[in-house]
């Protein structure tokens, strides 16, 4: 796979993605992975069609050599690569741990070569041809990086390029360490090498002024061949270039070939969020909940009719669906799409009630969820409402206090039968909805995205009303709400809604 991955290049329109998820995106602050997690993601990253995984830096620790050989291990078809500091020590241990290929830098710029590894440009250009030689007497593929090249003096990075090529380095990786570069720039800089140099160029961009997508491309526009990217733009600082935006531009903008299966982004991306603990902002692109949204009235409209009208990526493109959101702003179709999404057929007028006291309501300020929407189809419609339910709450004890463990026991009715179960938990919320998921688990495999709880009253007698998202394997995101002067009740309440609603909207994509 080595061969196939650098013979790549040679084709014009292919560009590879180094995917460095693993090493600089577990650089992220408070970012920390298992081996057994390194190797999930991998295999997920295999399976998405990255050229080249960095698995990690050998030479920091235990963990990270343990990581390295497991995923060199792993039987992927991807090229695995160790990251080695320009030293044999580091080499040595990187080729220790079985790799097809180490990928080893040393600064080049003044400040750095001054301030961070006191070495002289001449010592600095003498120890980077004995890496790479050292490299290649191991046979193995060597991609070298002047680390901290967009501040290096353009003559001095050309020299340690030109010598790169010659101690036979297979390709060479232009950091923008700090971030610093415009589109502009990079482009210029990446023109400047890719005409002193036969072998491929990569680009690995940073994100400190938000331009690593941008400044990435733009490497491309000046010949660059491959980009390093890290899923959802995790890594040092403000993070690296994200993959999946990378990748989504690169097929549809710029009309260039990758290794990628889009359809894979999205569950990439949602696997590397969960493992490692790094939550994504609603209004990302490509895998933000928000991505393939459309609230207000023209667009939902629009895209109802015709995507093309406001959507410039089809959502499945990159194995994701549309979502209409009924809030305020959305039209008269935006509402029907949603409560139709949810089983719910209202007749022409009393659509029209719902959009009017959904707009009302949106009007006072208050926040109209697409729980909302329904409790208010349903009170439009009365009793004809005929929504398909799996589960109802028949009853519930709850016991708490001080110096005792919180117990629930829960009654359900599943499909017309009755079952209790009973489960302890933090606290009496916690405990009653451990015991619904105990009951239902068989039937429906959802989790707890989030719990809110607002008081719509001052007093201790106030209405509690609690509003959920619960999360199905699929990764579909439904919210529910209940109120209740009794909290816990309107927790269980809120769950149990929230579960019937799961249930249908994923029996309905099926
Ligand atoms: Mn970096």
């Amino acid at each position: 796979m080595l061969e196939g991955g650098t013979l790549k290049t040679k084709n014009e329109d292919y560009i590879r993605i180094f995917d460095t998820t693993l090493r600089d995106g577990e650089q992220t602050p408070g970012v920390s992975l298992t081996t057994e997690e390194k190797l999930e993601i991998a295999r997920k990253l295999d399976k998405l069609g990255v050229d080249t995984i960095e698995a990690g830096t050998p030479i920091s620790s235990e963990g990270e050599r343990r990581a390295t050989k497991a995923l060199s291990k792993a039987g992927l078809s991807t090229e695995i690569c160790a990251l080695a500091r320009s030293k044999r020590k580091d080499i040595d241990l990187a080729v220790n741990c079985g790799v097809d290929a180490v990928h080893t830098f040393i600064s080049t710029s003044e400040v750095q070569m001054k301030y961070a590894i006191n070495m002289t440009p001449e010592q600095v250009l003498a120890s980077s041809v004995d890496s790479i030689e050292y490299i290649k007497s191991h046979g193995l593929v060597c991609e070298y990086s002047p680390m901290d090249a967009s501040r290096t003096e353009i003559g001095f990075l050309k020299k340690v390029c030109k010598a790169a090529e010659e101690a036979g380095a297979d390709r060479i990786n232009i950091p923008d360490t700090v971030g610093i570069m415009i589109p502009t720039t990079m482009q210029q800089l990446i023109k400047e090498v890719t005409s002193t140099v036969k072998i491929p160029i990569s680009v690995h961009c940073h994100n400190d002024f938000g331009m690593a997508v941008a400044n990435s491309l733009a490497g491309v526009e000046g010949g660059a061949s491959q980009i390093h990217v890290a899923v959802n733009g995790l890594g040092e600082r403000a993070g690296n270039a994200a993959l999946e935006e990378i990748v989504v531009a690169l097929n549809l903008i710029y009309n260039k070939k990758t290794g990628i299966n889009p359809k894979q982004l999205y569950e990439t991306s949602r696997l590397v969020s969960r493992l490692s603990g790094m939550q994504i902002q609603a209004n990302k692109a490509i895998v933000g909940e928000n991505a393939f949204s459309h609230e207000s009235g023209i667009h939902t409209r629009g895209v109802t009719v015709d995507p093309s009208t406001f959507e410039p990526i089809q959502p499945e493109f990159v194995g994701r669906t549309r979502k209409l959101v009924a809030g305020k702003l959305a039209g008269t179709s935006g509402i029907r799409a949603e409560l139709e999404s949810s089983g719910v057929h209202p007749t022409n007028e009393q659509l029209a009630e719902v959009v009017k006291t959904v707009k009302d309501l949106g009007d006072k300020g208050k926040n109209v969820t697409d729980a909302d929407v329904l409790a208010i189809a349903r009170s439009v419609m009365g009793k004809v409402v005929k929504e398909k339910r799996f589960v109802d709450l028949s009853g519930f004890s709850v016991v708490t206090g001080m110096n005792i463990i919180p117990t629930a026991s829960v009654s359900l009715v599943l499909d017309g039968k009755k079952y209790v179960a009973s489960e302890t938990g933090f606290g009496p919320v916690d405990a009653v909805i451990k015991a619904v998921q105990k009951l239902t688990s068989p039937l429906a495999n959802v989790h707890l995205k989030e719990y809110r709880i607002e008081a719509t009253t001052g007093g201790s007698d106030a209405i509690g009303e609690v509003l959920i998202k619960v999360e199905d394997k699929d990764g579909n995101v439904v919210s529910s709400r209940a109120s209740n002067e009794d909290i816990v009740m309107a927790s269980v309440e809120a769950m149990i809604e929230g579960i019937n609603k799961s249930l249908l909207k994923s029996r309905k994509q099926k």
